[in-house]
C-alpha cells in the first residue's frame, strides 16, 4: 500500500513538473515577442529627503502587460530574463524609455534630481553584457548624468572581482551606484568594501519588522551609522504607514521611499505629483 501511494504521488509529482515547465517555456517564448514588441512600459517611484520630504529622485521600475494573462510582476519575469540571457534588452528598454519619458519632461536634473534604474548583476559578470550597457549609456547624454545603478547582491555577484571591474569603469564615468535590498544577502559588506558605491538601499523586511522587534530596528540603526561612517546616502524601502516614517526620521535615516509617500506611477502621473509637491 505505502509503495502504491509513493507511486502515485512520483507520478503526480512529475506531472506537475513538466505542467511547470510548460508554463515556463510559454512564459519565455511570450517574454520573448514582448521585447521585441516593445510591451515594456516603466512606472517612477519618487524618493524623498528626510525630514523635510523634499523629492531627491525616482526609481524607474519595469512593467510588463501581458496581452491575455494581465501585469505580469517583475519578480516571475526577471529571473528568467537572467537565466536566458535577455537582461540587456529590458535595460535597453528601460533605458529608452526613461530617456524618452524623463529627459523629455524637462523634470530630470530640476525638479527631479536623479533616476535610479535596477541591474541585474548578471550584466556585470559577462563582457559582451557589459559592452552593451556601457554603449547605451554613451548612447544617452540626457540620461547618464543623472543616472544611479541599483544592484541586488545575488549569488551571480559571487565573482565581484570581475564585476568591480567593469563596476569602476562605469563609476569614472560618473554612474552612480545603489546597494539593492542591502542586508538580505551574504556579501553586502563585501560589496560595500570593494565597490564605488554612493547608497545603500535597506530591505523592506527590515523597515516592516523594525516596528514590532527591537532587533531588527537595532539593525536598521547600526545600518544608518554605518552608512554614515561610509559617507553613503542611505535609503529605506517599502514605508506602509506613518510610524515608520516617524521612527526613521528620528533615526536620521537620509531618505525614504514606499507606498504611503507615493506608489509607482506611470510619467503623465509623475509629472503631476511633481507639479504638486513642487
Ligand atoms: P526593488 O528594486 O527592490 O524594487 C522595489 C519593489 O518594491 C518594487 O516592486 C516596488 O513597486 C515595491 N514597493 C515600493 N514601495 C513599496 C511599499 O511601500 N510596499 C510594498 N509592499 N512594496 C513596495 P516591483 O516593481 O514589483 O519590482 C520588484 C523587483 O523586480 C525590484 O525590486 C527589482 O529587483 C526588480 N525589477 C524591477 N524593475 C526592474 C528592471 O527594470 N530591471 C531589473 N533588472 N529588475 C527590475
Ligand atoms: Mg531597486
Ligand atoms: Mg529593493
Ligand atoms: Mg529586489
Amino acid at each position: 500500500r505505502a509503495k502504491q501511494h509513493y507511486r502515485g504521488s512520483t507520478e503526480f509529482h512529475h506531472a506537475e513538473l513538466s505542467l511547470k515547465e510548460t508554463q515556463r517555456r510559454n512564459l519565455l517564448s511570450d517574454l520573448r515577442l514582448a521585447l521585441t514588441q516593445q510591451q515594456m512600459t516603466v512606472v517612477y517611484q519618487p524618493q524623498f529627503s528626510l525630514p523635510d520630504q523634499q523629492v531627491t529622485g525616482v526609481e524607474a521600475l519595469v512593467r510588463w502587460q501581458h496581452p491575455t494573462k494581465g501585469a505580469i510582476p517583475p519578480d516571475e519575469f526577471i529571473p528568467l530574463a537572467e537565466e536566458y540571457g535577455l537582461s540587456a534588452e529590458i535595460t535597453e528598454q528601460v533605458i529608452q524609455r526613461c530617456t524618452q519619458e524623463l529627459a523629455e519632461s524637462g523634470l530630470l536634473g530640476h525638479a527631479i534630481p536623479r533616476v535610479s534604474i535596477n541591474i541585474s548583476a548578471v550584466e556585470f559578470n559577462s563582457p559582451p553584457l557589459f559592452e552593451r550597457l556601457t554603449h547605451m549609456l554613451n548612447q544617452s547624454p540626457r540620461l547618464s548624468p543623472y543616472l544611479q545603478i541599483e544592484i541586488t547582491e545575488t549569488a551571480t555577484l559571487a565573482n565581484l572581482q570581475h564585476s568591480a571591474d567593469a563596476i569602476n569603469r562605469l563609476h569614472r564615468s560618473g554612474i552612480q551606484f545603489s546597494i539593492d535590498d542591502f542586508g538580505t544577502g551574504y556579501t553586502s559588506l563585501t560589496m560595500l568594501k570593494d565597490l564605488p558605491v554612493n547608497e545603500i538601499k535597506i530591505d523592506r523586511s527590515f523597515t516592516r519588522d523594525m516596528m514590532n522587534q527591537s532587533q531588527v530596528a537595532a539593525i536598521v540603526t547600526a545600518i544608518i551609522s554605518m552608512a554614515r561612517a561610509f559617507d553613503l546616502t542611505v535609503v529605506a524601502e517599502g514605508i506602509e504607514q506613518q510610524d515608520q516614517l516617524t521612527l526613521l526620521t528620528d533615526m536620521h535615516c537620509d531618505e525614504v521611499q514606499g507606498y504611503f509617500m507615493a506608489t509607482p506611477m506611470p510619467i503623465t502621473e509623475l509629472i503631476e505629483f511633481i507639479g504638486q509637491t513642487a
